[in-house]
């Protein structure tokens, strides 16, 4: 059985086609500029060269076509006809209070997805094109959403609602939505299983740590808190976001500092997190080098402050959990950046969470950096949402 896992942008797509006999990666790629000048597929199949394809593209629908194409390709493809792909994947940024878990799409779904587009803007209309192209040249192939928001559902209600007028959820759903879910589910399975216990016996913190930054405390397999919001903005610094601010910087920025509302959202989103902080890069290889061989003051601070407001979070949700047993280390710095890391275990010594400062260098996949006999286990564990996306693909399309 192979599953297709589609993640589409506004214009932008990406792929992977897996067997899920072996849960193999046959094929993966990335389509770019849809609709825009310059549209181009890259697709990377493993020992060969990368199969690149630059034409224009208008519309999803033409990119969903080429995918299907070079997947079948008789010189670049893995399969031989489409027949071959039992099912499609789709990520699905946001389900609102709808959905909890991932469901088979059909018209009521995707009128539902519709109606979260107000809380995702920018996400859900773009995952619905997807969808779309996908049942124009695929009719009768069943296709699945997997919501970013699903699994942290589980939230008790003190946790996702705002200290608000109570209306503003009533009428605009203002609440904690939290997001990542898809990556906090997978790594804390493959957590539960490296200490061989059932999920259900846990209580885990999941630091997804990328581009996007968050945590989550899952306690016997259920997420009941994770930092990230109403939107991907709230909770700990980011590559460019802020994090949690005092709100009233808002409106002090737009009556005293004279910034419109779109200049205020602009700034918290794209120029302030460790980028904002240090004035050098959002990404951590150009502040690592900054702060540690360079001497660069403000990199220092963006370090400090950045690993510092993760440390925060897990003392916090080791409060909200009554104890943890495991914290869980992914996503591109949260898998790369062992400083990173030691950073953000310093000082939890008294939670029983004790570094292994050799394991923690050395580590390349998944493993323990945790002391033999540290009470908490650390663990480093590389996310895969497509993988977690395809097999809820094939156990709702085989249900
Ligand atoms: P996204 O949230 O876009 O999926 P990723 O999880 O891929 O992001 O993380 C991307 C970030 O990971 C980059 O911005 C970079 O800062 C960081 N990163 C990748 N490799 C390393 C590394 N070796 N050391 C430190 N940071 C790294």
């Amino acid at each position: 059985m192979n599953i297709l896992v589609i993640n589409c942008g506004s214009s932008s797509l990406k792929y992977q086609l897996i067997s899920m006999e072996n849960e193999k990666v046959l094929a993966k790629g990335l389509v770019e500029r849809i609709g825009i000048e310059g549209s181009n597929l890259v697709q990377k199949v493993e020992g060969r060269d990368k199969y690149i394809i630059t034409k224009p593209m208008n519309n999803h629908t033409e990119a969903v076509k080429l995918v299907l194409d070079s997947l079948i390709d008789k010189d670049h493809g893995v399969i031989s006809s489409m027949d071959e792909i039992s099912a499609v994947g789709h990520r699905v940024v946001h389900g609102g209070e709808n959905y909890s878990k991932s469901v088979l799409i059909n018209d009521d779904v995707l009128k539902s997805i519709e109606e979260c587009s107000k809380l995702a803007p920018l996400h859900n209309p773009a995952n619905i094109i997807g969808i779309n192209a996908c049942k124009d040249l695929m009719p009768n192939v069943p296709m699945v959403a997997v919501f970013d928001t699903a699994f942290h559902q589980t939230m008790p209600d003190y946790a996702y609602m705002y200290a608000l007028p109570y209306e503003l959820y009533s009428k605009y759903s203002i609440r904690k939505y939290g997001f990542h879910g898809t990556s906090h589910r997978y790594v804390s399975k493959e957590a539960a299983k490296m200490l061989s216990k059932d999920i259900s016996e846990l209580k885990i913190i999941t630091c997804h740590i990328g581009n996007g930054c968050s945590v989550a405390a899952i306690k016997n397999g259920k997420c009941i808190d994770t930092s990230m919001g109403f939107t991907p903005l709230e909770g700990v610094a980011m590559g460019t976001r802020s994090g949690n601010i005092d709100p009233a910087v808002v409106t002090f920025l737009i009556k005293e500092a004279k910034l419109s509302v779109d200049e205020v959202e602009n700034l918290l989103n794209k120029k302030s997190g460790v980028y904002g902080i240090s004035g050098v890069s959002s990404d951590f290889r150009d502040i690592k080098k900054a702060a540690f061989q360079e001497g660069n003051k403000r990199a220092e601070l963006a370090v400090n402050l950045f690993n510092y407001r993760i440390k925060q979070y897990i003392g916090s949700y080791a409060a909200a959990m009554g104890g943890v047993d495991c914290i869980v280390f992914t996503a591109g710095i949260g898998e790369n950046s062992a400083v990173t890391r030691e950073g953000i275990c310093e000082g939890l010594e008294f939670l029983g969470a004790e570094l292994d400062k050799v394991k923690n260098d050395a580590a390349t996949d998944a493993e323990y950096i945790s002391v033999e006999g540290s009470k908490v286990k650390i663990l480093v564990i590389p996310t895969d949402e497509e993988l977690m996306i395809a097999r809820d693909t094939k156990e709702i399309t085989l249900a």
